[in-house]
């Protein structure tokens, strides 16, 4: 089963969205389908599946017992990397399969539906890497990229800070110009694999002048975990999601060579804000997957569980909740893959991502707590799966962008459209 997906790919090369081929084909779709198909190629059935087996088989079994232990699921992680279910997005110069979001995003819901403690331990790789995917050169793609398709490593995400979340341009380490290299002295906070990591994407300020506006005050840098003065905290005991990795990070005169600079000084918020275009659609599929498997847990159990002589799911009441759950999943689902479309076309897809990523982690939230109501009292047991699902869940409402600032975003763009 070794690089499953990675051999599959490489065979299935003339089926690719790209070439005259690949236009012909997709000429002949839109022809068939009206411009517009909701059908999956071959081969993104393919990674659907394959995500779906591993995250059955292998995944679900194993979650309950990492959540209870906190302990970061590797085994899992490196499971996933050798299927070929991690990194897809590596371009495929620099080893990887270059997969466009849209078929990461597939993979991502499957994985998530078995737990998402694992599925965000393997999504903050995408987030960490994708400043470097978006903003750096080929010798900083070939080191850091690289190495990632060679071994299963992780990385991490470095931008907020204790004072700093929602507000970025608010964050205060500081990057200072030394010869050839910055030194660098500052402190994060909530980095997912923050102990993990073997290299990290940080965000730091080098114009002190509290005037200079946020798109040039920011520097990107890349940080090997292992330079001298990168200190990572304990690891936090979070409500959900306990086997993910999420820390506090101390920079104490951290030295970066000026090579590690993504594209230029002052250039970080543009590459810091600009890859949650990219990400926020898999988190919105990852949100998707736990709600789908709320769907699933409850839908069992109603059919299973029985009151008043009939199975629970005869009374209209919990049918009804169920009705609405689909309802919700399908929605989500329909929303992450436009986000995750609109950005595969080259499109600015800011609006679509923060829509998906705020109705996403909305109705993971609202779905978890159905379920727990249609498993009743045993669903507030941790014996049970749903009560996990339901902690797992508030996170999506949090981390990547908070609900209100995901909102904020949509007025924003909403109303631009109206202000032209
Ligand atoms: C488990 C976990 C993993 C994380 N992983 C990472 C990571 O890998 N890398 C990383 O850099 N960060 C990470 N984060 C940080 C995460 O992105 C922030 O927690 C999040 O952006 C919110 O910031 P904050 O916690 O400072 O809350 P605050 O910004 O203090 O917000 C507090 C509340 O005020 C609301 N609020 C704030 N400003 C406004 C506004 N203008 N309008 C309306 N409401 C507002 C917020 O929505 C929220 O409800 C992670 C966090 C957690 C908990």
């Amino acid at each position: 089963m070794t690089f499953v997906l990675r051999a599959g790919f490489q065979a299935g090369r003339r089926f690719q969205s790209t070439g005259p081929q690949a236009s012909a084909r997709a000429a002949a779709l839109r022809e068939a389908h009206g411009g517009f198909s909701f059908e999956l190629t071959d081969q993104q059935k393919e990674f659907q599946e394959v995500a779906r087996k591993f995250a059955r088989e292998e995944i679900v079994p194993a979650a309950p017992s990492y959540d209870r232990s906190g302990e970061y699921p590797f085994p899992l992680i490196k499971r996933a990397w050798e299927l070929g279910l991690i990194n897809g997005h590596i371009p495929e110069d620099f080893g990887g399969m270059g997969l466009g979001i849209f078929d990461a995003c597939l993979i991502t819901e499957e994985l998530a539906f078995g737990c998402t403690g694992v599925q965000t331990a393997i999504e903050a790789n995408s987030l960490g890497q994708m400043p470097v995917i978006i903003a750096g050169n080929d010798a900083q793609k070939k080191k850091y990229l690289g190495r990632m398709a060679e071994e299963p490593l992780m990385c991490a995400y470095c931008v907020t800070e204790p004072e700093a979340g929602s507000d970025v341009a608010g964050i205060k380490t500081r990057a200072v110009k030394k010869g050839d290299e910055y030194v660098v002295n500052g402190q994060k906070m909530w980095i997912t694999n923050g102990g993990k990591a073997n290299w990290y994407f940080l965000l730091a300020r080098t114009d002190p002048d509290p005037k200079c506006p946020a798109s040039k005050a920011f520097t990107g840098f890349i940080v090997e975990a292992d330079t001298p003065g990168v200190q990572p905290g304990r690891k936090e005991l979070n409500m959900g999601q306990r086997c993910s990795d999420t820390r506090g990070i101390t920079f104490e005169d951290v030295r970066i060579p000026k090579e590690n600079v993504l594209i230029g000084e002052g250039a970080g918020f543009k590459i810091a804000m600009g890859a949650f275009d990219k990400t926020r659609p898999p988190v919105a599929a990852g949100a998707t997957g736990l709600a789908q498997r709320a769907l699933e847990e409850a839908t069992k159990y109603a059919l299973e569980r029985k009151s008043f002589g009939k199975f629970i799911a005869e009374h209209q009441a919990v049918s009804f909740l169920l009705a609405e759950m689909a309802m919700k999943v399908e929605l989500a689902r329909m929303a992450y893959q436009r986000a995750a479309w609109e950005v595969d076309q080259g499109r600015r897809n800011t609006y679509y991502a923060s829509i998906a990523k705020a109705f996403a982690g909305d109705i993971a939230n609202q779905c978890a707590t159905d379920a727990v109501q249609i498993f009743g009292g045993n669903g507030f047991n941790s014996e049970y799966p749903v009560e996990k699902l339901m902690r797992d869940a508030k996170i999506y409402q949090i981390y990547e962008g908070t609900a209100q600032i995901q909102r904020l975003i949509i007025s924003r763009e909403h109303l631009g459209k109206f202000k032209q």
